[in-house]
């Protein structure tokens, strides 16, 4: 179901947690994945780890929050792998502070990563994108850029701001072929939930209708089908997958 054959889809933050999870799902559909992250032993193992199950993966080492560097970086991507045309921006830091407390750099360097590398990404894929008139744009923002959440003034706003920009831009280049969705996730089992205690996990599983945090195959099965052919006629939205956090 949901086959990506021919297409080549670059998922960042793909050297753990959900994007490696999306990086996965997308090559077991037949798309040539490009995983993208600044920590290259990861990625190179999950590349390898990919072709030993026959997938098509190659490795970029990129770092969003450099927007000066993306050009140079995607330059080394193979013509093969050419266009893109599936962009999942995934790549996201945390910084948590009450305001009082938040200084300059961590509001900075969480709207740099988590928004502005997002813009700067899109944008230098978008030409091919535009050029072969097909395009998935997919990003990946929180449910709390919707409920909100204290200490994390600089994170929702971030995550906030990509629901803005999807929604602009899905009108900005619906009529080339390209749809621009927003992924919202609720608390996932990653290493960004790892640091929580337990007695703050059991508050807040009771706070989710379906019981569970959620998986990373949940989060990329949302981005896989918003991937896809059969997802064409949809665009400029946002999917919960918070497990009925969020409703
Ligand atoms: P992790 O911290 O586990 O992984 C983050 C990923 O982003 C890593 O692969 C990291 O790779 C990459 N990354 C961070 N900074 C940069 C950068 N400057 N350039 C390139 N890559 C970067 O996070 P999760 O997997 O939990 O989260 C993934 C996304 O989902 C994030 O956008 C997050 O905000 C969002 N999300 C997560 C939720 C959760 O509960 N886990 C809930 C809601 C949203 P490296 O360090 O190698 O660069």
């Amino acid at each position: 179901m949901f086959r990506l054959d021919g297409r080549t889809a670059l998922v960042t933050g793909a050297s753990r947690g959900i994007g490696e999870g999306i990086a996965r799902r997308l090559a077991e559909a037949g798309a040539r994945v490009v995983a993208a992250a600044r920590t290259t032993a990861s990625l190179d193992s999950l590349v390898a780890e990919l072709h030993d199950a026959g997938h098509e993966a190659s490795a970029l080492t990129l770092d969003v929050s450099r927007p000066e560097s993306i050009a140079e970086a995607l330059k080394t991507l193979p013509d093969d792998l050419l266009p893109v045309q599936i962009l999942v921006n995934n790549a996201g830091i945390t910084a948590d502070n009450l305001l009082g407390r938040m200084d300059l750099d961590q509001w900075r360097s969480v709207l740099e990563t988590n928004l502005t590398g997002s813009y700067a990404l899109t944008r230098a894929l978008m030409r091919g994108m535009l050029r072969s008139r097909w395009g998935r744009v997919i990003n990946i923002s929180s449910v709390v850029a919707l409920m909100g959440n204290a200490g994390q003034v600089n994170y929702a706003a971030s995550k906030a701001g990509l629901i803005g920009f999807s929604k602009s831009l899905a009108r900005e280049i619906g009529s080339r072929n390209i749809t621009v969705n927003v992924v919202a996730p609720g608390y996932v089992e990653t290493a960004m939930t790892a640091a929580m205690t337990e007695e703050h996990k059991t508050r807040l599983v009771a706070e989710i209708v379906l019981g569970r945090l959620g998986t990373c195959d949940d989060i990329a099965a949302a981005v896989h089908f918003l991937a896809s052919e059969d997802a064409g006629y949809v665009t400029g939205q946002v999917l919960n997958v918070s497990g009925g956090l969020y409703i």
